[in-house]
């Protein structure tokens, strides 16, 4: 008889994991509470169909890209447009240089650095001249860039950089946490910025946007005869062959395997107390408000990303997306209108409210001229994030985690908030839990 297995979760994470066990000849039904796709989400605004949560993934290791290319996507992969990213502060932007690694300078030439004054730019320059020692014995990010470039480099673009993608204090990041051997590389190198060149993660997006992922996974589990239902598991308890699995919809499904393919703040009840318990203590989620703005023109406005490293009194976002700037398939389909997303930490105010905010915080951030007649089409999609792999205090939560999930019997999980927040990580996860089960 064929081994069956629930997955809890049709997030990518889920749906992946459902298509290894569907060719592994599985029995697979996916329960999902919500659509297929979890943060892989869309919504069609002034016509045009809009990635609302992940828009892209990293290219490093092959993982995504290998995965599409199976699902005959590997044809719509898109390079995002050079357009670059600012770091804004109320008294101006600075433009991220190109090539940079997480806001560190690759490139040491004056035009490379020409938004540092002079004195600042001549203390850059020197890491291509110190010793290769300098730096070496760098416990944090901060302290390894400073004494390489200078205190000025460090608070231009990578402190900010740090604390708004991953939401840590570079003087307190160990360097390899987020840039993985860049101490070896400094040895071998002689200078950071050669250390760094070439290594920088890259991005790519799908042209259609990356909800295509969604249907193309959902269309294979159900070509190998998997189901997916659309409701949630409340409850599981074990019974003879494995698992018996309660739904919002008050039905029950039977499976010799359970996988746990969301996160454990949505955990059914009736798991094993170990699991529960470090799941009950698994660090609570960040509340964001990713903001989706479709504007009747671009309001000649600056068009690159923005990372905001303070907003002072006028700006509440976090960081702003030019999306039709950014690629090149959208801009396209979107013709003189600008398609913009705004991400905040969450907004306690209306929808309506926390768009009006958004536009005004676009206009400032770009120095795009709109007004609320301009605007075509708005959403608001609150999200729970995960917290971020990198962050110090989650590789013990992860660790208890593996080992409460060892020691489990038919169960396992998977997911970007047990892996590491992104789709490439969350992929590679889910193929692992996949081959587990399998
Ligand atoms: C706004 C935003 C932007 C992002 N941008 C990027 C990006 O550009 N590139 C990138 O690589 N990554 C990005 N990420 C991260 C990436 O999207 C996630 O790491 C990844 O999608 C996580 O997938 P997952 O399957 O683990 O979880 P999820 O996508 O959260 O899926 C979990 C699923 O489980 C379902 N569920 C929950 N509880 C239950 C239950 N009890 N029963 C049944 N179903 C349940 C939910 O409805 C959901 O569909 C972004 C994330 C967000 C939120």
């Amino acid at each position: 008889m064929r081994s069956s297995t629930v997955v809890v979760g049709g997030g990518i994470a889920g749906l992946v994991a459902a298509r290894e066990l569907a060719r592994a000849d599985h029995a697979v039904t996916v329960l999902d509470a919500e659509d297929l796709g979890g943060a892989l989400a869309h919504r069609h605004l002034d016509g045009l169909d809009l990635d609302v949560g992940a828009e892209g993934f990293a290219t490093r290791g092959g993982t995504v890209v290998a995965l599409l290319a199976e699902l005959g996507l590997a044809e719509r992969v898109r390079a995002p447009e050079p357009n670059g990213t600012s770091v804004y502060r109320p008294g101006g932007s600075t433009r991220i240089p190109d090539g940079a690694v997480l806001g560190i300078p690759t490139d040491l030439s004056d035009t490379g650095l020409q938004e540092l004054d002079g004195d600042a730019r001549a203390r850059a320059q020197q890491d291509a001249t110190l010793p290769a020692r300098v730096g070496a014995d760098a416990t944090t990010l901060g302290a390894l860039i400073r004494a390489r470039m200078g205190d000025a480099v460090v608070d231009a673009w990578p402190r900010p950089l740090v604390a708004g993608v991953h939401r840590l204090d570079i003087d307190q990041v160990p360097p390899s946490v987020l840039l993985p051997g860049v101490l070896d590389r400094l040895a071998e190198q002689g200078s950071l910025a050669a250390a760094l060149t070439g290594g920088g993660g890259q991005l790519a997006g799908l042209d259609g946007g990356m909800a295509q992922l969604v249907d193309a996974l959902a269309g294979e589990l159900t070509s190998h005869g998997s189901a997916t239902m659309p409701t949630a598991a409340t409850a599981v308890e074990p019974d003879l062959r494995g698992w018996r699995v309660r739904t919002s919809h008050d039905t029950v499904v039977h499976a010799d395997r359970l996988l746990l393919a969301c996160p454990p703040w949505w955990w059914p009840s009736g798991l094993p107390e170990p699991l529960m318990a470090v799941a009950r203590s698994w660090p609570a989620p960040r509340p964001v408000d990713l903001v989706t703005l479709v504007l009747a023109h671009d309001g000649g406005a600056h068009r690159s990303g923005v990372i905001v490293a303070d907003g002072g009194d006028r700006v509440r976002a976090r960081a702003l997306t030019f999306s039709s700037a950014k690629w090149a398939w959208l801009a396209h389909q979107a013709g003189d209108r600008a398609v913009l997303r705004l991400t905040y930490d969450a907004v306690d105010a209306p929808d309506d409210a926390l768009v009006q905010m958004a536009l005004a915080d676009a206009g400032t951030l770009t120095g795009g001229a709109w007004s609320s007649a301009d605007l075509r089409d708005a959403d608001r999609t609150r999200w729970a994030m995960a917290r971020s792999a990198v962050e110090p205090s989650m590789s013990t939560h992860r660790d208890a985690m593996r080992q409460a999930l060892a020691e489990a019997t038919d169960l396992d999980a998977t997911g970007g908030w047990l892996a590491g927040t992104g789709l490439a990580a969350s992929i590679a996860d889910a193929m692992a839990a996949a081959g587990r089960i399998a």
